[in-house]
């Protein structure tokens, strides 16, 4: 089915409001194998929320609103919607009911104005809405579909999945089916050129590229007449995949980097421990973030200064004045004696300059990262542009990333 989404309210336009219902429909209707042609928006404007139905029902089959269902004067999208279709608004007697048990529930005066939450196109289709006074509808003529909803996500969302969906899948010719399979250290470009016979020959399943901070996501995608069906081709495919780039893949489950990395330290009980300069606890920050990290997580000492790192982690004052606390020597150090101190399984250190000035004669977004695993450290040298904000975040992703590479032994070029 081809669909259009129009959000309606002054709200979205100036800015005051994030449309989010915008994107929650358009990700629900994907995902039940609609195709989104157009994202609408208009204001409290009659004339042209009609030319927009017009506009939207030259290629769609369906549009769903949302907002502009209220009880005042300005919510016209159902009048709209009404005068569009050639219906007449008429009053449901049920609705006014249960509209009047609303108020009294909650000692509330019913004022006229409300009876017209209780109206609506005469053919309509009454979506109930348990969260909030203005019910929605559905209604159907020669082959066009809308679907009304209000505009509060809170009483959208519910009306949507328990409502409209159940609706759209009883007329439903196809679904939908995709996985994302998440990579690191290979570049978009790189990873098409591996894949480009597998991107260029595709009908169905799909494949697309999507670059991130520092991983590529690789969404493969099937639309068939059964879900048995289009899972078989997505897992096909991306077996194909695999074969060719499977080192890079760290996720087939659309899991975040750090949340695999966490996730096997905590299945296989590898306590962790780190020692935090240019991050200042940033990391532990994440890290705790995740709920049961207790379990593995020892701790992390932020060892700003020379004195933390020479007192806390046993940082030779020859290895400082020799080399600088922004330098791979000084990240070693304060691996190897962060596992001194706290006897962890996993020993993780970062130190580097965040900026705004150049430190030691280091420029700004240079960062050192050592990792103590198994009686090996292993330093690795990193450079991001930027402010001090971007730095640190990124030296806080790179410290999960050569987690990953040391626990999975994942040596990647
Ligand atoms: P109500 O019964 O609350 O009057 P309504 O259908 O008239 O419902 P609106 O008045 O258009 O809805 O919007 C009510 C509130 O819902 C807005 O103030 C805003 O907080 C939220 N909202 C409306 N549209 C959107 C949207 N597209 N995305 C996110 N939030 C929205």
């Amino acid at each position: 089915m081809k669909s259009a989404i129009l959000t309606v309210g002054t709200e979205i336009l100036f800015g005051s409001i994030l449309n989010t219902n915008a994107q929650y429909l358009s990700e629900q209707l994907r995902l039940i194998g609609h195709d989104v042609m157009y994202h609408f928006t208009v204001g409290d404007n009659p004339g042209r929320l009609k030319d927009l139905l017009a506009y939207a029902y030259h290629d769609c089959d369906l549009v769903i609103t949302t907002g502009g269902l209220g009880p005042t004067e300005d919510d016209l999208t159902k009048e709209m919607i009404a005068s569009y279709f050639g219906e007449t608004i008429v009053e449901f007697p049920e609705q006014t009911k249960i509209l009047k048990e609303h108020f009294e529930k909650r000692h509330s005066v019913f004022t006229e104005n409300n009876l017209k939450q209780a109206c609506f196109p005469e053919h309509a289709q009454i979506l109930e809405n348990p969260n909030g006074t203005a019910p929605g509808f559905l209604l159907e003529q020669d082959g066009k579909m809308i679907v009304s909803m209000p505009g509060p996500p809170r009483e959208m969302k519910p009306m949507f999945e328990n409502l409209v969906k159940p609706e759209l899948l009883r007329r439903a010719d196809a679904v939908i089916y995709y996985r994302n399979l998440r990579t690191t250290e290979i570049g978009e470009s790189r990873l098409e050129t591996e894949l480009m016979d597998l991107i260029d020959g595709q009908t169905d399943p799909t494949l697309a590229t999507y670059a991130g901070e520092g991983e590529c996501t690789l969404r493969i995608a099937s639309k068939r007449k059964t879900r048995a069906e289009a899972i078989d081709a997505v897992d096909d495919m991306m077996m194909q995949v695999l074969e060719r780039v499977g080192n890079y893949v760290f996720s087939v489950d659309d899991e975040d980097l750090e949340d695999v990395v966490l996730d096997r330290l905590h299945m296989d009980m590898i306590s962790l421990a780190a020692a935090e300069s240019i991050t200042g606890g940033m990391f532990a920050a994440r890290v705790t973030d995740k709920p049961g990290v207790s379990a593995f997580f020892d701790r992390s000492c932020v060892t700003y200064s020379n004195r933390a790192k020479m007192e806390l982690l046993g940082v030779y004052k020859s290895t400082l004045d020799k080399y600088g606390a922004i330098s791979p020597e000084c990240a070693a150090e304060m691996a190897e004696g962060l596992h001194k101190k706290s006897k962890c399984d996993l020993c993780v250190a970062v130190t580097g300059n965040a900026g705004p000035n150049p430190d030691e004669g280091k420029e700004v977004g240079r960062y050192y990262i050592g990792v103590w695993y198994k009686g090996e450290v292993t330093v690795s040298e990193h450079f991001r542009q930027g402010d001090r904000g971007r730095i640190r975040r990124d030296a806080c992703f790179n410290m999960f990333k050569q987690i990953y590479k040391v626990l999975f032994n994942k040596s990647l070029t």
